[in-house]
Formats: C-alpha cells, sequence, structure tokens
C-alpha cells in the first residue's frame, strides 16, 4: 500500500515555493502551462465553421415554410481551434483522475479501467433499445446476471433494475410500499424520517402523495428507538432509513426498528447509498428491510458526477416484489433470459407491478461496468472494499479530531465517512472559507453543511481507492487549512488565490442567474450574437 512519494514529500512537511501564480503578470494573462481561455462566443465567429460541405444540390424543401430565414447566429471555430478551447477549459476541471475527492456522501472511486474497456465492446455499447429482443440475448444476459449478484449480496427476494439513480430508485421503491397497502386496502398517510436524512428521502415520500414526519436522533447520532416505536401506528406507511447514516454511523438497531415498523404494519424503506460501508459484511435483508436502492454509481463504481450517467436498482422483500415495475428480466422455465414488457405475465409469478420507471430497461452501461467491478472484486474483494473504506475513513477522523471537532467522535468507529463541525474555529471564520482554502491547496473541498444536524458540517469521504501515502497528503493539508480557521486566518476569507476565478458569489449567481451571453461592447454597426438569433 505505501508507494513512495517521487517527489520527496513527506506527511507533515509543507511544499515550498511551487506557487506557480505569484510574480511579474503575463501579456496573455497565461500562467506557464496554465492557460486563460475566453468563453467561446469571445473567440468564435458566426462566418467560421471547422466543417466544409458542399451545397446541398436541390431536392424539395419539406420543413412546410418553417424553415429559418436569418442565420442562427452560433460562434465557430476551426477544427483545431475548437479542440484547444474544450480541452483548455478542461484543464480548469478537478477529477477523480486527477486527484482525492473527498466529497461525503457521493463516494467519488477510482473507475477501473476494465470496466471501461468491458461496456465499450460493441455488443454492449452499440445495442439499441428498440433492437428485436432476440438480438440482446447476451445483454439481458449481463442484467441478470447483475441483479442475482445484487439480490445475494443485499438478501432480499428481488431487484427491479429500472432506476436510473439513487432518487429515482427511492421513488420506485416507495411506489411499490403505496402500491402493496392500496392491494390490501390500507390508506396510510405518513412516512417518518430521520432528521440527519439525505434531501432526496423527503423529497421522494411528499413527491409520492405521503406526509413527512421527523424521528428524532438520540446523543450518539443514531435513531431514537423509544421516540420511533411511540409514533408508529395505522396512519404510518413506513420509515425511510439511511444505513449507513449520514453522519457516517451504523444503525445498530435497524432490526428492532424494522420489527416494530412490520408489527404496526408498515414497511422499512433503507436508503442503501452508503452500501459501499457494508458490502459483503452486512445483508440488509437479514435487518428486516422491505426495499432498498444501490448506488451503481457509489457503491460498483460506475463513473458519475461530471463523468456520466448513475443508475439506482432497488433491492426488494418477498413482501414487495410482485408490485416492482415493468420491464423487468428474468430466467423462465426454457432457460433463457426474457424482458418481460407486459403485465400479468403469470408464468413468471409476478402479476402486480405498480408501472414503469422508465420507457426501456435501464442503463446497460452502467450495468456492464458494475459487473465488471463486481465480477473482477469476487466476493471476498467486495467485502475487502468495506473494510479499507472503513478503516481508511477512520484514519481520517482520528488523524484529524485533534485540530477539527468530531460530534460523534465519542460513539466508536465511523464507517465509510468522517464527520466534522466548526466548532473552534475563529469567530468569523466559516467552513465555506476552509473550503475555499482548500482548494488552492489543490484539492476538491469535502461535502460542506451537510447533514444539517451538524453546524458547519463537513463530511469527508476518502473510500478504499487511495493509498496511505494519499491520504497523509490530504490530512496534511486540511490539518493546515484547519489551524489556519482555529487562528483566524483572515487570508482564509478570500481564498481561493490561486484558483482561475477567485471567490464566486454563489448565493447570486443561484438567485439570479444569467443564462444568455451578452456581448459586452460591440463595435458600432456590429449586429451582436442576440440579435443574430443566437444564445
Ligand atoms: C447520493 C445519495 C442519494 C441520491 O442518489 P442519486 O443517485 O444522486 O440520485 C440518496 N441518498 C444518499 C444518502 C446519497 O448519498
Amino acid at each position: 500500500m505505501s508507494t513512495p512519494n517521487q517527489s520527496g514529500w513527506k506527511p507533515g512537511s509543507p511544499v515550498q515555493d511551487h506557487n506557480a501564480m505569484s510574480g511579474p503578470d503575463t501579456v496573455t494573462g497565461n500562467r506557464a502551462l496554465m492557460l486563460e481561455e475566453p468563453l467561446i462566443f469571445e473567440i468564435g465567429t458566426t462566418d467560421t465553421t471547422g466543417v466544409d460541405l458542399p451545397e446541398p444540390a436541390g431536392g424539395a424543401n419539406r420543413l412546410g415554410g418553417l424553415d429559418r430565414s436569418e442565420s442562427i447566429g452560433l460562434p465557430g471555430l476551426s477544427e483545431p481551434e475548437t479542440v484547444r478551447h474544450y480541452t483548455r477549459l478542461s484543464r480548469q476541471n478537478y477529477a477523480i483522475d486527477l486527484g482525492l475527492f473527498p466529497l461525503g456522501s457521493c463516494t467519488m472511486k477510482h473507475n477501473p479501467r476494465l470496466n471501461e474497456k468491458v461496456a465499450r465492446m460493441p455488443g454492449f455499447a452499440d445495442v439499441h433499445p428498440l433492437q428485436p429482443v432476440d438480438t440482446v440475448k447476451g445483454g439481458l444476459e449481463v442484467i441478470n446476471e447483475l441483479a442475482n449478484w445484487l439480490i445475494d449480496l443485499t438478501g432480499m427476494h428481488g431487484v427491479a433494475m429500472s432506476p436510473k439513480a439513487g432518487a429515482h430508485g427511492e421513488l420506485c421503491g416507495i411506489l411499490c410500499i403505496r402500491a402493496a397497502l392500496e392491494a390490501r386496502g390500507d390508506a396510510r398517510e405518513v412516512i417518518l424520517v430521520p432528521e440527519s436524512a439525505h434531501g432526496t428521502n423527503p423529497a421522494t415520500a411528499a413527491f409520492a402523495g405521503y406526509k413527512i414526519e421527523d424521528i428524532p436522533a438520540n446523543s450518539d447520532g443514531r435513531v431514537d428507538l423509544d421516540a420511533l416505536k411511540s409514533r408508529l401506528g395505522p396512519d404510518v406507511a413506513g420509515v425511510m432509513i439511511t444505513n449507513p447514516s449520514t453522519l457516517g454511523l451504523f444503525e445498530r438497531d435497524l432490526k428492532a426498528i424494522s420489527d416494530a415498523v412490520h408489527e404496526a404494519g408498515g414497511f422499512v424503506y433503507c436508503d442503501g447509498a452508503n452500501f459501499n460501508a457494508i458490502v459483503g459484511k452486512v445483508r440488509p435483508g437479514d435487518l428486516g428491510v422491505d426495499a432498498m436502492h444501490i448506488n451503481l454509481h457509489k457503491t460498483f463504481s460506475t463513473p458519475h458526477g461530471g463523468g456520466g450517467p448513475g443508475s439506482g436498482p432497488v433491492v426488494l422483500s418477498e413482501a414487495l416484489a410482485p408490485y416492482g415495475p415493468l420491464p423487468y428480466v428474468v430466467r423462465g422455465k426454457d432457460g433463457e433470459v426474457h424482458l418481460v414488457e407486459e403485465e400479468n405475465a403469470d408464468e413468471f409469478e409476478h402479476t402486480k407491478a405498480f408501472g414503469r420507471m422508465t420507457a426501456f430497461h435501464g442503463q446497460m452501461g452502467m450495468f456492464t461496468r458494475a459487473l465488471a467491478y463486481i465480477l473482477s472484486h469476487g466476493a471476498d474483494g467486495l467485502r475487502q472494499v468495506a473494510e479499507d473504506a472503513v478503516l481508511n475513513a477512520n484514519y481520517i477522523l482520528r488523524s484529524l479530531e485533534d485540530v477539527l471537532d468530531a460530534p460523534f467522535g465519542h460513539s466508536g468507529p465511523c464507517m465509510h465517512e468522517a464527520l466534522f463541525s466548526d466548532k473552534g474555529f475563529a469567530e468569523d471564520i466559516s467552513t465555506l472559507d476552509l473550503a475555499k482554502a482548500l482548494i488552492d491547496e489543490g484539492y476538491h473541498p469535502m461535502t460542506m453543511y451537510f447533514p444539517l444536524v451538524v453546524h458547519g458540517a463537513m463530511l469527508v469521504e476518502p473510500t478504499e481507492t487511495e493509498s496511505k501515502a494519499t491520504l497523509d497528503q490530504f490530512i496534511t493539508a486540511l490539518r493546515s487549512v484547519a489551524e489556519r480557521a482555529r487562528a483566524g486566518d483572515e487570508a482564509l476569507k478570500t481564498a481561493p488565490h490561486y484558483a482561475p476565478r477567485r471567490r464566486l458569489d454563489e448565493t447570486l449567481a443561484a438567485r439570479k442567474p444569467i443564462l444568455a451571453w451578452e456581448e459586452p461592447n460591440p463595435p458600432a454597426g456590429t449586429p451582436t450574437m442576440s440579435e443574430q438569433g443566437g444564445r
């Protein structure tokens, strides 16, 4: 695990004289290899194009008089200028392939190249959802194989593969609960959600037509079992509990919670976004969970954020599986995997589907990547993923708790993420200031101000794919900015100092976004981009 650091950098020794931003101004605005780049509207012109096509030869116009009478006004560049424009912009981005991404709750882990290789195989990459089913049997086998892994790993009864993100999976699970309750003529109205929940949980329950009530936490940060039990009754449809929670804690009472909820006639939804902390160690089915989404893009390493789409299959208990959405895959009596598109396909004992979540079968590219990841790790490798993710997070928690307040550090080890608060910072320094200073140190900031129950929260998730050397370097950077925050270093308030752009007014940008570009000072007589119809 410990790799020698080529730059000779040692933990605890700040890197000297690496500040390429200091020094005299340059006429170009560039700083050696860090190139400034204007917007494409500022450098492109409407009469330039990177392609050279012949005028179309005649042919009937079939636009029925709706054809554009003026130029669309889009800026054009030559091919090399276009390539350079986007490459320069991309160099101002941070990415998992550049460095550690400590975003808690998001699980930004390395995306193994093997996954990409497999997903790009033409038989997977080039299939079309409307292709005849007997030409995509290999794809259906992949979906079915992945479905079986997810069922085994979670100890559940069935799985709905089509939801396209965690939040979409939550909606699918809650709609299954709703369908099961309606099938028994039970119009329950309330879903209970802990205070620390991800915002998508209450949003999902509200979207599905439920009233949301908070469940309080105990002093350990975990769900207060007695408070929950005393709220259960004939109006409670179910609970939505994240395990491990967004505080980075394992809900030790989940089995007791499930038993109580079932006793009261409700269902248990588990937000499984943090499954990477327990995969191969704990089966949610054994804890009485009825429905749980799995973020393939978190636990099973398919690229996300700026890098790709999500995928949120939902595993279902025996009670809920019959209500899962169409379409679904199942191995029939003939030994073949079928894509079931119709209701009442009794031969597959699945006759009560609540409807559909998506037009087609889900994210094929994500399924292929997740299965490649699972098969390359094997069952023992997946268990090791959980163990290393938890080990790395605890290393960060214990390495920094002398300079950063860890509100639940007293309640034992954390799971896959370390939670800190702004307690102990100088009065006028905020979590935001610390995060901006971390950008100057070359890191994407951690998740901030979430979970809401912790003041000035900082949630750090290193994941299992980081080496000890990388963690030590990050800890040194975070320790340094934390010490500056405690000492009240005023320079933090204007950070970042070295990023391509200084601190932006994020509130103004969110409240009054300017979405159309206006030419600042057009030379007299030139039509502006917007007058030409450009945006
Ligand atoms: C990421 C996350 C979600 C939502 O998943 P998406 O795929 O982003 O829709 C829900 N709950 C928790 C705890 C999460 O971390």
